[in-house]
């Protein structure tokens, strides 16, 4: 399915102009998205949608796609390029994972239903170890 957030008419025309010609995938094209899905699965990614919903209400100002897209690099390239940006660019004016008060504002928020505060953890562990 198609996932697409829309916030203003605009952005709902542009996305129906999409699917004015709309043809469904082949075979071959529904076989290559399934492999891509079991690659990502079996990476144990978090299936964060970088929608941002959840970023208004934290009162730690914690930019938590953002941490959760450092994760998911690490978990996939285990390089220092998610340490620098989780350390120099994502938490600079932005709380880190750690500071999390698990108010649960952002859960109510998330449209994938992540359990933010517990990966939150979990992304605290992994790069605040120091
Ligand atoms: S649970 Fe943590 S990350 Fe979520 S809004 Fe509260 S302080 Fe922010
Ligand atoms: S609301 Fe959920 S899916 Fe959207 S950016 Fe936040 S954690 Fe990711």
């Amino acid at each position: 399915m198609v996932l697409s957030g829309m916030s203003t008419l605009e952005q709902m025309k542009d996305n129906l102009s999409f699917m004015k010609d709309f043809k469904p995938l082949t075979e071959e094209e529904h076989a290559a998205v399934k492999k891509v899905c079991d690659i990502i699965h079996s990476k144990n990614l978090i299936p964060c949608t970088a929608c941002r919903y959840c970023i208004d209400g934290c009162p730690k100002h914690i930019s938590i796609p953002d941490l959760f897209a450092c994760m998911n690099t690490k978990q996939i390239y285990h390089d220092w390029n998610a340490d620098y940006y989780y350390n120099n660019v994502h938490t600079v004016d932005h709380g880190k994972a750690s500071d999390c008060v698990e108010c649960g504002k952002c859960e109510k928020a998330c449209p994938q239903h992540l359990k933010i505060r517990e990966l939150l953890k979990e992304v605290a562990k992994g790069f605040e170890k120091k």
